[in-house]
């Protein structure tokens, strides 16, 4: 049987306390099993605070990922920002590492002015780098997630995640399935994708995100929407889901009704047989 671990991007909204040790532990009351720590705006946190959110978390049985901040860019012409960039990436990974969680995403780069070729080739080479000094400084287990993207200005398509993934070891596909439906032009296969990543990859974990998107002027695009509208539906996956064997998954809500919409996907999967425990 599939094992999911279920939760919000961040901090739960009922959470009284705004801070992560509160956001797990109102993960645990609420039935659900894992949270994404969002360091969207920056790595804020303390070393010290972070080794402390991942004993309550492992007490607690909540499984830890980490949303590097959307200020990197692997890609951009000015040299300053690049390094920034890897900067983020490496604190993003210390911090997680601590927190023992399994893995960090990262909205990689913008293709800019490069190709998507050339824009591959400075990820990959800088990237590679990150990595590298992450792996030397005692930053063993955390895995460097690239999520796929959106917008077509961005590096992210299913393809490039699943190849730099087979180039670097240590760098893994961050599915976010509702991007990846909108850069597809609005259709999703999550079977063959689960497929994909296992026979190319060999992964037995999946991290991902879910949330609905905006539908405007003949596509989809960015913009995140309470999980009801199919767009992408969530039941195929949930069905994908529950008849796989050997396959775990972290299923991340980017809903802006986050726990809400978290509880409403555990219902679809419950209502599928699937047993949270
Ligand atoms: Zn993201």
């Amino acid at each position: 049987m599939v094992k999911i671990y279920l939760g919000p991007a961040g901090v739960p909204l009922s959470s009284k306390k705004r801070n992560t040790i509160d956001g797990i532990r109102t993960v645990k009351e609420l039935g659900l099993n894992a949270m994404e720590v969002e360091f969207v705006q920056g790595v804020k946190m303390k070393p010290e605070s972070a080794e402390e959110a991942g004993k309550i978390a492992e007490e607690l049985g909540v499984r830890l990922s980490v949303h590097a901040p959307y200020f990197v860019n692997l890609c951009s012409n000015e040299r300053e920002k690049v390094e920034a960039s890897k900067a983020r990436i490496f604190d993003t990974a210390d911090r997680a590492e601590r927190m023992k969680a399994d893995a960090i995403a990262i909205h990689i780069a913008f293709y800019g002015k490069l190709s998507p070729e050339e824009c591959y080739q400075q990820v990959k080479s800088e990237l590679g780098e990150v990595v590298d000094k992450a792996r030397s400084q005692g930053i063993k287990n955390v895995k460097f997630g690239v999520e796929t993207m959106a917008k077509d200005t961005a590096f992210g398509t299913l393809d490039e995640v699943v190849s730099i993934s087979k180039e670097i070891k240590g760098v893994i596909p961050y599915i976010d399935w509702a991007h990846t439906f909108a850069r597809q032009g609005g259709r999703i296969d999550y079977g063959e994708i689960i497929d994909r990543l296992k026979r190319e990859l060999g992964l037995t974990h999946i991290n991902s995100h879910f949330e609905s998107l905006v539908f405007r002027n003949g596509k989809y695009v960015d913009e995140h929407l309470p999980i009801e509208n199919d767009a992408p539906p969530f039941k195929p996956l949930a069905e994908e889901l529950v008849k796989r064997e050997d396959l775990s998954i972290t299923l991340i809500c980017e809903s802006p009704e986050l726990e809400k919409d978290a509880l409403k996907m555990k219902k679809v999967l419950e209502e599928l047989g699937y047993k949270f425990t």
